[in-house]
């Protein structure tokens, strides 16, 4: 079987799943230490251990923040006691299979374009995580793009595509320094920022609470909201032109999106008449983990 992981700031989730089937064969969790590194590692290994007890394991797919330098350290780890630590190497003593790892958009676009809701797609899609933070993958010509820089297929630190501080409210000033990131409008916290900072003080929640009373000022920042993300996605068009763009992420869950956002995508791509799909995730959080099993399986 192949193995995914899934690890969390709070918890880890692991599954196997037949290499050949991909049926769940067996699902675990652990909670995540974060104190030490070795504890981290230990409540890893206790997973992998754990499914090992399942079956043989081929694979083994690593979902997690952050990302391995060219010496091998990670870096840009939200878990901060991963940073600067070998955890491949660390995690693969005495295991002899192959091991990969992924952030958690990456995760999402392997597991919808393998076969969720990126499954017709002919070789390219890109997944939006539309969460805490705003994360994307992208996928062509079947593989993940990973990139020079491991930045292929972010877009989350690009600026928010036409800008105008009358329409979309006053300048951002985001934490990794530039202004008016994507991430800092389309986020689900972007989402009630924009919100608060318009109207009143209401989280994601809240507005939807609204929204769905009919209450006006819920209605249009629903529609502005879409629109945002419908010019970040016309970009993506526009430079990539996949088959499909997934979204993954809380404010996914919203399914009153889709149809505004499809609706409004022609107005900002090159030509009008695209025929460009934005699409809800059909795996919800099992992606994650299962995008991480599929890391051996590309192209
Ligand atoms: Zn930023």
């Amino acid at each position: 079987m192949i193995l995914g992981l899934d690890i969390g700031g709070t918890k880890i989730e692991g599954v196997g799943l037949d290499s050949v089937t991909f049926e769940t064969l067996v699902t675990l969790r652990n909670v995540t230490h974060t104190e030490t590194y070795e504890g981290f590692l230990l409540s890893v290994r206790s997973v992998i251990d754990e499914v090992a007890k399942h079956g043989n394991i081929e694979s083994i797919g690593i979902g997690c923040c952050g990302s391995v330098d060219k010496a091998g350290l990670m870096q840009g780890a939200n878990l901060v006691i991963l940073n600067g630590q070998n955890f491949i190497g660390d995690i693969t003593k005495n295991i002899n299979v192959p091991v990969a790892i992924a952030n958690d958009a990456d995760c999402l676009a392997l597991s919808e374009f393998k076969d969720g809701a990126a499954k017709e797609a002919q070789n390219s899609c890109v997944a939006i995580i539309i969460g805490t933070g705003c994360g994307s993958g992208l996928i062509v010509h079947n593989k993940l793009v990973t990139g020079l820089n491991n930045l292929g297929g972010e877009l989350g630190h690009n600026p928010l595509p036409n800008y105008l501080a009358e329409v979309d409210g006053s300048e951002v000033l985001c934490y990794c320094g530039s202004k008016n990131c994507t991430e800092a409008f389309v986020s689900g916290t972007g989402f009630a920022r924009t919100f608060s900072a318009k109207y009143h003080q209401a989280n994601s929640k809240e507005i939807m609470h609204q929204y769905k009373q009919g209450d006006s000022q819920a209605v249009a920042h629903l529609d502005l909201y879409c629109d945002q993300l419908a010019r970040v996605c016309a970009n993506i068009v526009n430079f990539v032109d996949p088959d499909v763009i997934v979204l993954g992420g809380g404010i996914s869950n919203i399914d009153e999106i889709y149809p505004l956002l499809n609706a409004k995508l022609n107005q900002y791509t090159f030509t009008k008449n695209t025929v460009t799909k934005i699409v809800k995730n059909v795996y919800g959080d099992s992606s994650g983990v299962r995008g991480a099993a599929f890391l051996h399986l590309q192209g």
